[in-house]
C-alpha cells in the first residue's frame, strides 16, 4: 500500500499518557507513513506544552483553545479579569507562536459538548462564540468538538459576526436525533460555510454505523483523517498490525490514521492510492501553508 504522507489531523500528543515514551509514539507513526500532526489543546494549563511539543518536532502544527469539557473553572474568573484574561492570553500565544514556527497556527479543540454532566450551556455557548470571534478577526482554522450538540454548533457557526477561513468538525460520525429519527445534517451547507470532516478509528468499528455510513456521503472534497490519540482507540476492531496495542492497553496512537484511511477505501469503495491523493489534496487545501 502507498502512503503519500498522511496529516494525523487531530490528536493531542501532550497528553501525560504519552509523558513517556512520546519519541517513541512519533517514529512508529512515522513509520507507519504518518508525517504530520495537528496537536491540540484542551485548557490554558496544556498550551504551554503543546507549544513546546511544536518546538521539538517541526511536523506537529499547534492548536490552541479551550474545550467545552473545561469551560467551568472560568465561572469563577471572568474574562474581564483585570490580569488579564484567557482570551487575551489566547490571542497572544497563538500571534506569538505563529511567528515563532512561521506557521499559522490554529484555534482548537473548541466547541460544544451536550454530554458532559453537570453542564453550563450558556458558558460553554459564551466561550464557544469569543473564540470564534477570535478566529474570525485573526482568519485561523478552528478544530472542532461537538458531541450530540450538532445543531447549536452549526447555528453559532451561522452567526453573522462568525467568519472561518475553515472549520474542521474533528471525529465526525454525527446525525441528529429528532422524535426518534435520525437527521442527517446538510453536509453541502456545511461544507460551503468552510467545513471539513475528519473520520477517525470509531469507522473501523462495525457497530458505530452512523460514523460508518457518514464516512461515505460527506463531499469526498472535504474528508481528512485522524487518531484523536490517545484517545479513541481502536478496541475490538484492531487492525492487523496493530502490534503496540496490547503493550500500552486502552491508549490510541497517531501510527492508526493508515488503518482509517483503508478501512474508508472499503467504505467508499475506492482505490486506497486514489483515495490517499484526494485527502493529500485536502490537506494542502486546509492547511495552506504546509
Ligand atoms: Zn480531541
Amino acid at each position: 500500500m502507498t502512503h503519500f504522507g498522511l496529516t494525523d489531523c487531530h490528536c493531542h500528543l501532550q497528553d501525560s499518557r504519552f509523558d513517556s515514551d512520546l519519541p517513541e509514539v512519533m517514529e512508529r507513526a512515522e513509520r507507519a507513513g504518518v508525517c504530520r500532526f495537528v496537536c491540540n489543546a484542551s485548557a490554558p494549563s496544556d498550551w504551554d506544552k503543546t507549544v513546546q511539543i511544536a518546538r521539538d518536532y517541526h511536523n506537529v502544527l499547534p492548536y490552541l483553545g479551550l474545550h467545552p469539557m473545561y469551560v467551568e473553572p472560568l465561572a469563577a474568573s471572568p474574562c474581564d479579569a483585570p490580569d488579564g484574561s484567557w482570551l487575551d492570553r489566547l490571542e497572544e500565544m497563538i500571534i506569538n507562536t505563529s511567528r515563532e514556527l512561521a506557521q499559522p497556527v490554529g484555534i482548537g479543540e473548541i466547541g460544544l459538548d451536550h454530554y458532559v454532566m453537570p453542564r453550563n450551556d450558556a458558558l460553554q455557548e459564551s466561550v464557544f462564540h469569543e473564540q470564534l470571534l477570535l478566529a474570525t478577526r485573526l482568519g485561523r482554522a478552528v478544530m472542532l468538538h461537538s458531541r450530540h450538540a450538532l445543531d447549536r454548533v452549526i447555528k453559532i457557526l451561522s452567526e453573522k459576526d462568525v467568519e472561518l477561513p475553515v472549520f474542521l468538525l474533528h471525529g465526525f460520525g454525527s446525525s441528529t436525533e429528532r422524535g426518534g429519527r435520525i437527521v442527517w445534517p446538510d453536509y453541502r451547507r456545511i461544507a460551503a460555510m468552510g467545513g471539513y470532516f475528519s473520520f477517525s478509528a470509531n469507522i473501523l468499528k462495525t457497530h458505530h454505523k452512523k460514523a460508518r455510513l457518514a464516512a461515505t456521503i460527506v463531499p469526498l472534497d472535504r474528508v481528512l483523517l485522524e487518531s484523536d490519540a490517545p484517545d479513541m482507540p481502536p478496541n475490538e476492531a484492531v487492525p492487523e498490525n496493530w502490534v503496540n496495542y496490547t503493550k500500552y492497553g486502552n491508549r490510541n496512537e497517531p501510527a492508526i490514521v493508515p488503518a482509517v484511511l483503508a478501512e474508508l477505501y472499503k467504505l467508499r469503495n475506492m482505490p486506497v492510492d486514489e483515495l490517499a491523493a484526494v485527502i493529500a489534496d485536502n490537506e494542502a487545501t486546509f492547511f495552506k501553508k504546509w
